[in-house]
């Protein structure tokens, strides 16, 4: 027998997610191959176990929508107490100089990050192309290899700069062959297509509104053809409505659709301002929302609809947006966030931490247009959030997996992707935590002083 083959029960859990696993589940290669009801041992022949008492049992949380880069430019002064769209224009001027190195430095330490609340699939949204970091894409397949996270990485583009009334600088504008090329080859080399894929690739201009028009269809078309999915940002703010009436003469969701974008290929970042009419059409359509509630706060955005999203038939996933904007990627804390936030919306009765674990888990799987994560039943991947109530902060708590949100759970004790752990007590395993932050802070020190 192999090493694959080996099978690993991670027994009775102090709570699961999922009642049907409430008994722990078995383990073997890089999936799960059972769920263990409450009492019960394996019908799985078992070689290992760990005990999980200590520990409440989750499916690997998966992020939707997220800028790497922005690590290296948090908290930063300049850009404080602004709206999305001077927000932008603040620190566009920084992104700009962003290199490879700063790159590399700022992926690790977003996705190391992520791993350590329990995500085990991170999606990054990148757009700055500039000369410098014409190959950002391929550093990011190859640090999430190296740390053994699942990764959906998009292939973002801009070609509206200032010259043309964006909001860019021309520096990280790209033409339409140079994106669509690029595209191409990305998807070629790196897009795993089946179960259990790594590494997705997806293409996500900016936003609707930093492309032309012929570029927001052609991505569509390129997506189609090679059968990977399509992102981008939209209904962040009323600013955002104003601009796309005085520009195109219509609302952002009819521009979307009029570029061949309404499907159930396509995920949206934030989806805030919609009204009624259109959340029906986003249901029937299929398409996701990535809804990033500490984002909306910070830049004062709104609340998104995701309770009427979800019931005409949108999926509804969960993500930490960029770190500019939030300004940690830490999805745990996201949950309680998401929990909060809407219940400034939604009576307690309507939204439970159930309905915001599932959108962490399954809502943004499907999202990512994925089946074979987001949950614990036999045949999903093998990745696993595993959290312990031991802190101050979870002392008295009655109710464990209410806890994990209302308590504010941070970080996981134990992280599972694909059969492998990648966290053990709370540290990510292979990585040089202290010396990777060092690095990191003096790349975000470069980056400001390259100004
Ligand atoms: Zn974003």
């Amino acid at each position: 027998m192999t090493e694959t083959q080996r099978t690993l029960w991670i027994r009775h859990p102090l709570a699961c997610s999922d009642d049907a696993a409430a008994g722990g589940v078995v383990v073997q290669g890089q999936r799960i191959i059972e769920a263990v009801p409450a009492g019960h041992r394996p019908d799985a022949h078992v070689d290992e176990v760990f005990d999980a008492s200590a520990h409440v049992l989750l499916p690997g949380l998966v992020n939707t929508h997220h800028h790497f880069y922005q690590t290296l430019t948090r908290a930063y002064s300049p850009a404080l107490d602004k709206p999305l769209f001077p927000w932008l224009t603040t620190l566009y001027d920084v992104w700009a100089n962003l290199d490879e190195a700063q790159l590399a430095l700022a992926s690790e330490l977003a996705m190391v990050e992520l791993l350590m609340s329990g995500c085990t699939t991170v999606a990054d949204h990148h757009y700055v192309f500039s000369g410098a970091l014409t190959h950002a894409i391929d550093i990011q397949v190859e640090t999430a290899r190296r740390l053994g996270v699942r990764a959906t990485l998009t292939r973002g583009s801009m070609s509206l700069g200032r010259d043309d009334g964006g909001l860019p600088p021309q520096s990280v504008v790209q033409d339409e062959t140079t994106i669509l090329d690029d595209s191409q080859r990305l998807i070629d080399r790196y897009h795993e297509p089946g179960d259990g894929a790594m590494i997705h690739l997806a293409l996500a201009p900016c936003s609707p509104f930093s492309v032309n028009r012929e570029l927001m269809e052609a991505t569509a078309r390129l997506a189609e053809t090679n059968g990977v999915r399509l992102h981008t940002h939209l209904a962040e703010t009323e600013d955002e409505t104003d601009f796309c009436r005085r520009q195109f003469g219509m609302r952002p969701l009819d521009y979307l659709d009029a570029c061949g974008w309404l499907s159930d290929r396509t995920w949206l970042a934030h989806g805030i301002h919609f009204d009624d009419d259109e959340i029906a059409r986003l249901g029937r359509a299929g398409t996701g929302i990535a809804h990033c509630p500490s984002s909306n706060m910070v830049l004062g955005s709104g609340l998104c609809r995701t309770l009427e999203l979800e019931a005409a038939g949108a999926p509804v996933g969960l993500a930490v947006d960029g770190s500019a904007s939030n300004d940690h990627s830490n999805l745990a804390e996201e949950m309680r966030q998401a929990l909060l936030l809407g219940r400034l919306r939604y009576s307690p009765e309507t939204l439970s931490h159930q309905t915001v674990i599932r959108w962490a888990t399954q809502g943004s799987a499907r999202c990512l247009g994925r089946t074979d994560i987001g949950g614990l039943a036999p045949g999903q991947q093998a990745d696993l959030a595993l959290f312990r109530l031991d802190e101050a902060r979870f002392s008295g708590a009655e109710n464990p997996l209410a806890a994990l949100l209302l308590c504010g759970a941070h970080r996981a004790d134990r992280v599972m992707v694909a059969g492998h752990w990648r966290v053990a007590d709370g540290m990510p395993r292979g990585v040089d935590l202290e010396a990777l932050m060092a690095r990191h802070d003096a790349a975000a020190r470069r980056l400001r002083h390259a100004l």
